[in-house]
């Protein structure tokens, strides 16, 4: 990061999601394994964004990369990584899309919820709770995102799910997103190649796009 770099400005997660990742993260009693179907989900939403747009757009950034989504697990570091060179998003969509409950699957999670009068571990399942599925495993999740916008400048976001998230300018990102996940003590299963390769063997033929795991196609 260069020196004129603007320093991390500090959010407060909207007040339903900090109610959805306070039952996200105490709830004991669901798969945690699921929140690599909805990050593997989520960048297969942005690569097929990014294919429609191909269509019709003159001026998408860093047109050339490959539509696929690249896992890497780093079982030193304790981190699983998910990435795409989708459509990407930025500060505002991170703000919005990351901070606030205007999106499908949690909204629709809550109100479950709501309708079933208790904290049903079972709605978690149903659900998937999309992107916030990943506090079930995370200390911390770092995303990096840049918008197919030629003009946007590239983003970096993080939380520990407590309550608020940062948010910076990244410069040197390329189109897409890339999220990082460092693992929980009682989680670093996930940092192993072996485990994450059964999950998205599992999940992956309802996947369209290509998917690599560390560096080898599943
Ligand atoms: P849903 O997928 O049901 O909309 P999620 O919680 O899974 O809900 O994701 C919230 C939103 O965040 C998505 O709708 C999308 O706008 C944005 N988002 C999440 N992951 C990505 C990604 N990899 N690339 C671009 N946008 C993303
Ligand atoms: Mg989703």
């Amino acid at each position: 990061m260069s020196d004129t770099a603007a320093a991390p400005q500090k959010f407060e997660f909207q007040a339903e999601i900090k109610q959805l990742l306070d039952i996200v993260i105490h709830s004991l009693y669901t798969e945690k394994e699921i929140f690599i179907r909805e990050l593997t989900s989520n960048a297969s939403d942005a690569l097929e964004k990014l294919r429609h747009l191909q269509l019709t757009e003159k001026n998408i950034l860093d047109d050339n990369l490959p539509l696929e989504i690249n896992i890497t697990t780093d079982d030193t570091a304790k981190t699983i990584t998910i990435q795409d060179f989708g459509i990407g998003m930025t500060s505002a969509e991170l703000v919005e899309n990351l901070g606030t409950i205007a999106h499908s699957g949690s909204k629709a999670f809550l109100k479950a919820l709501g309708e079933s009068g208790q904290k049903n571990a079972n709605l978690i399942g149903q659900f998937g709770v999309g992107f916030y599925s990943a506090f079930m495993v995370a200390k911390t999740v770092t995303v990096r995102s840049r918008s197919w916008r030629a003009d946007e400048p590239g983003h970096v976001w993080t939380s520990d799910g407590s309550g608020s998230y940062t948010l910076s300018p990244s410069d040197g990102e390329r189109r897409g997103t890339k999220i990082v996940i460092q693992l929980k003590d009682d989680a670093t299963d996930f940092a192993a190649d072996s485990r994450v390769k059964d999950i998205l063997e599992r999940y992956s033929a309802f996947v369209t796009f290509p998917i690599n795991l560390n560096g080898k196609r599943i």
